[in-house]
């Protein structure tokens, strides 16, 4: 809770406003019992009936501005938390928005979402009622044991009985809530990790026929959530009941003593009446004190979540003094580059060097789990490499700014991904200003014009949320052309041509030849007749080169492209 103070600070003013005006509220009620307590012992017991009229107006008067201030509180408050709400979201967001893929593995999608919403939703609450309470509860009880003490010292001995019961029962109440709450906000990440996954996998779900199983585990992680919320909320419900018995046996108690005071002459009616409502501000002011024992320790898992997300820096951070590339334009060099994911036992690429330059194409091929994305990923530091060196125009990646670095390159991730929004809006996506013709020629060169004019509305047909509403290889060719658009030095395909059918594939890289004459083109791909007229051929075998060359060279010198070659290809085709 308290590592998230600084955000409040621009909200400094409207709190103190807010504080200002609670302060205000508690003292009219505070003021009001000894208001009755003089109309009683004054006004009603003399008959002075002016006298109650006149106090009575002011009373009247003292309670409405308790209630201007109340209600202007509320809205400040309420006011200052949203914002604050907002602020910490935003944060979140950017702050999220740097991190590598390293910290997304860590902390989990569906648990960033959680921390971005209902957490940062908990602590907003507490907030409001933080600045209701926490300045209105120290204050009634201050003020009401001063009051009630300066009513009648004696009957003060009950209070000394009934605060400390009440305490402790709240002390124990709030001991076996607390770990709960921790329980709960797992739970919810999980309810909403079954949810996300259901909800994205929904057709492998139904062509499994999984519906059932899927049913079951959101069954599960609900009732689960369920359960810890139940026995939480008993132990909750438990409070209020308590705190009302001690409070009624306290006003049993003082109304006792009381009467016996006021029968001997001690104590006047009018005082005893306000000593019970002072009894009452004060206990209330404990009843207060105990929801923000029950909100607070919930708020702080939620912060503490929230934290962890603002806490958790990224692995991989500009430079300092960031270097600017040579003249050079798209050299990329691997110089004995090992990598491996963290957790992992076995680097899952080790020892890779190879040379790029502008104006000749690289391919990579070998088996699934070779290394062949991991390689790619490195380029654009999507993760930082263990040992070795990656350079790109003369500068070494990690000694320039992300940003620089990405810029020369264009990726076309293995997983195409498209983002709500028209065609032309997804392909712009790689250069933000690119002209209508700029747009028109990247799709052309991606082979995407002809289905996307077949479209009811071309270039503004919008894609649906994930691009399912276009098919895989047409997917590819829009992430293709949102390369293609950016005219970056580097292109990288990660098995970009692989929902392509042969022809569309032969003539997609016939035409990105042209395209791409001075420029370093990397593919990695599966089939070898992409690749098979690559001015170098890499092949990857557990994460290690096992053949570097043209085709003709790796035919003579390398098994393990030979094998790959021969179950592809017919003998003609070879030769
Ligand atoms: P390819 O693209 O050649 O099919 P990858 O580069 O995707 O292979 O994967 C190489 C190896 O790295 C695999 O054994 C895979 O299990 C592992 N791997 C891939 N991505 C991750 C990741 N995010 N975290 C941990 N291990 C990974
Ligand atoms: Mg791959």
């Amino acid at each position: 809770m308290l590592k998230l103070r600084k955000f409040l600070k621009p909200f400094r003013l409207p709190i103190i406003f807010v504080l200002s005006l609670v302060l205000l509220q508690s003292i009219s009620e505070l003021y009001l019992p000894t208001l009755m307590s003089d109309i009683v012992d004054k006004g009603v017991v003399t008959g002075d009936t002016k006298y109650i009229w006149k106090i009575g107006g002011f009373m009247l008067l003292v309670a409405a501005g308790g209630m201007i201030c109340s209600v202007t509180a509320s809205f400040f408050s309420a006011k200052a938390a949203s914002g604050f709400g907002k602020l910490l979201r935003t944060k979140i967001f950017s702050h999220v928005g740097d991190f590598s893929l390293h910290e997304f593995d860590k902390l989990g999608t569906a648990s960033l979402i959680t921390r971005t919403t209902n957490d940062i939703t908990q602590v907003q609450q507490v907030l409001v009622m933080m600045l209701r309470m926490m300045a209105m509860a120290p204050m009634m009880c201050i003020g009401g044991i001063i009051m009630a003490y300066s009513k009648d010292a004696k009957l003060t001995l009950v209070l000394a009985v009934a605060i400390p019961v009440l305490v402790i029962a709240i002390v124990i109440i709030a001991k076996t809530g607390i770990p709960l709450f921790k329980a709960m906000q797992v739970k919810l990440d999980n309810l909403n990790r079954v949810l996300r996954e259901n909800l994205s996998g929904i057709r492998v779900i139904r062509s499994f026929n999984r519906i059932g199983h899927e049913k079951k585990r959101f069954n599960d992680a609900n009732w689960d959530l369920t359960q810890t919320a139940i026995k939480v909320n008993k132990i909750m419900a438990s409070m209020m009941p308590i705190m009302m018995v001690v409070l009624n046996l306290t006003t049993v108690a003082i109304i006792w003593f009381g009467g016996i005071r006021i029968s001997n002459g001690h104590m006047q009616v009018g005082d005893m009446m306000a000593f019970i409502q002072y009894a009452m501000q004060i206990m209330f002011s404990f009843i207060m004190l105990s929801m923000m024992f029950v909100m607070i320790p919930r708020a702080s898992v939620s912060a503490v979540r929230i934290n962890e997300v603002l806490q958790t820096t990224a692995d991989i951070t500009d430079p300092a003094v960031p270097l600017t590339g040579e003249d050079k334009k798209g050299h990329v060099e691997f110089h004995d580059v090992t990598f491996s994911y963290p957790g992992a036992e076995m680097p899952a690429i080790s020892n890779i060097s190879f040379t790029m330059k502008p104006g000749e194409v690289t391919a990579i091929i070998g088996g699934t789990g070779s290394g062949k994305s991991t390689l790619i990923n490195l380029i654009p530091r999507f993760y930082d490499i263990d040992s070795g060196k990656i350079v790109v125009d003369g500068v070494d990646v990690q000694e320039m700014t992300q940003e620089s670095l990405r810029k020369k390159i264009g990726f076309v991730p293995q997983q195409a991904v498209l983002f709500t929004g028209t065609i032309a809006e997804n392909i712009r996506y790689g250069k933000d200003h690119a002209s209508e013709e700029e747009v028109q020629h990247a799709a052309e060169i991606a082979q995407a014009t002809e289905f996307i004019s077949t479209m009811p509305e071309g270039f503004q047909s919008v894609i649906a949320q994930g691009g399912t509403n276009v098919s895989g290889g047409q997917k590819q060719r829009l992430s293709i052309a949102r390369a293609l658009v950016r005219k970056p030095e580097i292109y990288i395909f990660d098995d970009s041509f692989s929902a392509l059918d042969f022809k569309t594939d032969a003539k997609l890289r016939a035409a990105l030849k042209e395209e791409t004459v001075d420029s370093t083109v990397l593919i990695v791909a599966q089939r070898v007749s992409t690749i098979m007229d690559a001015d170098q051929i890499i092949v990857l075998e557990n994460g290690e080169i096992a053949g570097i060359g043209k085709h003709k060279e790796l035919l003579e010198t390398s098994s393990v492209y030979r094998e790959i070659v021969m179950s592809q290809l017919s003998e003609e085709e070879i030769a």
